[in-house]
């Protein structure tokens, strides 16, 4: 789950993480508000869960509570990347800019330990820095036992030439973006860009965080933080189903039962030159209602052209998912060419109530991946 910048902000700032003042703002009257509360000099940004809203026309600077306002009605309302801005943050300005630099944390998978991430060359999108400048990113990893080591915010903050007198005050962010990434179970603490202000001062302007989903129940504060406004409609009905669904660029819909064997449909569409227009799983045990809920959600997607219907049934019963599927099609009008591959628990009858509505079947996982990508093509 992604957090808005303000929230994530507001973590940070209780860790120790020197923020700007700010207040939300959900109308332009109520920017203009609270610019005069902040004294006049603002920054007006759009609150959505996706990068790049500077170059999208959603950070802009106001020099008094008029201009706060006109910014606001401009931004609200605004689409950036396909989310609708429902709120704006309304930020004290920086006082003056001198450097940007990228500070984060986040867990490094192979080394199976959570990871700082720095970087001089701050503000811009770090994929391209990785990309283009990789010998600008400097990163250290922290053993969880131990924490943050005075020596290594050292060797990050002397690798990207920080000025002497910050380093004390860069340690302690460092230490305090930590400490919030791993009391909130987070997988991402950002701050891009963290700020070298005129008055030679750090400062964290933008924030993003994510929180494993699965820390949720452990973690009912950041729970209620879930912007529900947010979250695509397809995504919050998967997730109230227990379904786990990612939408992809391809056009073959897959609704497996297991991730590893969603992983392995996926790759087998691929093979025989298919392109998946998701990853589904559906998970162990699934009831027909399940099934018919994620063959709606894989529907409603206009890309898909073929669908690909692969389970493997243990726990997960071939008859209840056939019936799913015929509940699904009674429900849902569409031409949408389908092939089901249906073994294990109950597959005979599963097969038998499929037949009955005339479904394409197919034996083996290969046999249903080429009749899927031969379906889209045509
Ligand atoms: P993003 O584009 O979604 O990453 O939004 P940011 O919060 O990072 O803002 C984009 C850029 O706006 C930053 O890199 C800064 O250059 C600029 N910016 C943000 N806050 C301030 C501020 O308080 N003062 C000034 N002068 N510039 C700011
Ligand atoms: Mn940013």
């Amino acid at each position: 789950m992604n957090l808005h910048e303000y929230q994530a902000k507001r973590l940070f700032a209780e860790h120790g993480v020197p923020i700007p003042q700010g207040e939300v703002a959900t109308a332009p009257a109520d920017a203009r508000e609270i610019t005069r509360e902040l004294g006049g000099k603002v920054v007006v940004k759009a609150q959505v869960l996706t990068g790049g809203r500077g170059k999208a026309g959603g950070v802009k600077l106001a020099a008094n509570p008029d201009e706060a306002e006109q910014h606001a009605s401009d931004i609200l309302g605004l689409d950036i990347k396909g989310f609708t801005v429902r709120k704006v943050l309304i930020d004290e300005q920086a006082p003056g800019i001198d450097q940007e630099i990228y500070l984060a944390v986040l867990i490094d998978r192979a080394a199976r330990r959570p990871m700082v991430m720095a970087s001089a060359a701050g503000g811009m999108d770090i994929e391209e820095v990785a990309e283009t400048t990789p010998d600008k990113i400097f990163t250290v990893h922290i053993d969880p036992s131990l924490g943050v080591r005075g020596y290594q915010t050292t060797y990050l903050a002397a690798a990207m030439d920080l000025p002497r007198e910050l380093w004390r005050d860069f340690h302690k962010i460092v230490v305090g973006l930590y400490n919030c990434f791993m009391s909130n179970d987070a997988s991402l603490t950002e701050i891009n860009p963290l700020v070298i202000t005129g008055e030679g001062k750090l400062l964290a302007v933008d924030g993003k965080m994510t929180i494993d989903d699965n820390a949720l129940s452990r973690q009912p504060r950041l729970a209620e933080m879930r912007d529900t406004d947010e979250e695509p409609e397809a995504e919050r009905e998967a997730r109230l189903s227990g379904i786990n669904f990612i939408q992809l660029d391809g056009n073959i819909g897959c609704m497996v039962n297991g991730a590893g064997l969603a992983m392995t449909t996926m790759d087998i569409i691929k093979l025989f030159g298919g392109d998946p227009a998701n990853f589904l799983d559906i998970g162990g045990g699934a009831k027909a209602e399940q099934v018919a809920t994620a063959l709606r959600l894989i529907l409603s997607d206009p890309k898909v052209e073929a669908v690909l219907i692969n389970i493997f049934g243990g726990i997960t019963r071939g008859d209840e998912v056939a019936r799913g599927i015929v509940e699904a099609l009674s429900q849902v009008d569409t031409d949408v060419p389908m092939v089901v591959r249906l073994a294990g628990t109950n597959a005979e009858e599963g097969l038998e109530i499929l037949a009955e509505a005339e479904m394409e079947t197919a034996v083996t996982l290969s046999d249903a991946a080429r009749k899927a990508v031969k379906a889209a093509q045509s």
